[in-house]
């Protein structure tokens, strides 16, 4: 197979495969398996191409870099660990959100994320211990303990378009 076509494969394969919204830098690691010597600017090529093609779109966490996820998909919602900050589907939806609009609003659309700790990662029982004396309002802590966002890579692609909320 051509090195292009090979490279684009794996970056396909590598967001088939992990079936979540990954970072490019996520991609770029998980496609490193299979071509190895790929570079994080050959991912974001390849992202922005797929991406204008149609075959993938991103999702856009609000303070967060996007993530790409294959396009097309049924409308479904997102999950991010606070601890390992990946990004999961959450499949469920509460449905018709119209109520919750101001009186004589239109909703037209909305979009969901939760926030909490994924399945991989440990819970944090050290730390209860060490704000077990800030009892009261500690209800709070877990709300307000996402971490400041990394600035990750090296730049960004604008995908204007894909911004939009399903
Ligand atoms: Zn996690
Ligand atoms: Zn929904």
């Amino acid at each position: 197979m051509e090195r292009n076509t090979r490279q684009r494969a794996a970056i396909s394969e590598a967001l088939a495969a992990a079936a979540r919204p990954l970072l490019p830098q996520e991609v770029l690691e998980a496609a490193q398996a299979q071509v190895p010597g790929l570079g994080i600017a050959t991912v974001y090529r390849n992202l922005k191409a797929l991406v204008d093609e149609g075959a993938l779109r991103s999702v856009n966490l609000p303070g967060d870099n996007p993530r790409f996820e294959a396009a097309g998909l049924h409308h479904h919602h997102h999950f991010q660990c606070q601890q390992c900050q990946k990004v999961f589907d959450v499949h469920g939806c509460p449905g018709d959100l119209a109520a919750l609009a101001p009186p004589g609003f239109t909703v037209a659309d909305h979009d969901l994320v939760l926030y909490g700790r994924c399945s991989d990662c440990p819970a944090p029982a050290a730390r209860k211990l060490a704000a077990g004396k800030r009892a009261a309002g500690s209800g709070s802590r877990v709300a307000s303990a996402r971490k400041p966002v990394a600035a990750a890579t090296p730049h960004q692609h604008r995908h204007r378009r894909n911004t939009a909320a399903r």
